[in-house]
């Protein structure tokens, strides 16, 4: 069975932060061009506070996810915060308890923060928002995991779909949130919520996929003289 621990993996979790810091810029930029421009700082802020609470110490992936919810759902403004924060409490919810994650738990931990997104938001595939990326994303893993490839190949295949659905929504006219407002004049460039969850499935993606290559640390019992 390929898995990799949750113990271990919190790590996870710091590097997303940092990509999202390093994307402040871009995502504040596109969004200034449908929305208010404060995408990417309304991000950049609650993921840096949530990097800060857990620097120093190895929590595991659940616990890790668990911090990063509570802090955008307490701490931040705009859509984003209640968004993404039940998002990641969803994520850590259906990983709790889960020792291996395998490539049914990561299913299950996606489809949970799907379902959640979903609950306060509303949105649905087609309307211009981060659903756009992400739906795609778990059905393209889901369906690469149905027939058989490995785990590593299904993180491959939700990276893909997660950039295509990405795309696709600069065809798109938006149907919810504060683009809705430009009606066709939000027609022809990215969604900022659809950008930042592609580059948080990648980030998770290329995480995961690092920690299916590396051994389980061997028991100190175990260890050979
Ligand atoms: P605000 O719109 O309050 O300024 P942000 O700029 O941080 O918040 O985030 C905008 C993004 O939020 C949009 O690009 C879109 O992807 C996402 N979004 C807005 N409303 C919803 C919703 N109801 N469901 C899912 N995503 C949404
Ligand atoms: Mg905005």
């Amino acid at each position: 069975m390929q898995a990799f621990s949750n113990a271990g993996s919190g790590d996870i979790v710091l590097a997303i932060a940092r990509r999202i810091v390093e994307e402040r810029a871009y995502l504040s930029d596109i969004d200034g061009l449908i929305g208010d421009g404060d995408h990417g700082v309304n991000m950049a802020k609650g993921f840096s506070l949530a990097a800060e609470r857990l620097h120093g110490e190895a929590r595991p992936l659940a616990a890790s996810l668990a911090t990063l919810g509570d802090v955008l759902m307490t701490e931040i403004g705009g859509s984003m915060g209640p968004l993404y924060g039940v998002m990641f409490s969803g994520f850590a919810e259906a990983l709790d308890g889960v020792e291996a994650i395998d490539a049914a738990a990561l299913e299950r931990m996606l489809r949970k923060g799907l379902e959640e997104v979903q609950s306060i938001g509303d949105a649905k595939v087609g309307d211009k928002t981060l659903i756009d990326a992400f739906a795609p994303a778990l059905q393209a893993f889901s369906t690469a995991t149905a027939k058989g490839d490995s785990f590593a190949m299904a993180l491959d295949a939700l990276v893909v779909a997660a950039e295509k659905g990405r795309d696709s929504t600069i065809d798109m006219v938006a149907k919810i949130g504060r683009a809705s407002r430009l009606g066709e004049r939000s027609r022809g460039v990215l969604d900022p919520g659809a950008t930042s969850c592609a580059i948080i499935l990648r980030t998770l993606a290329e995480g995961a996929k690092a920690k299916l290559g590396t051994p389980a640390p061997q028991k100190l019992s175990e260890a050979k003289p």
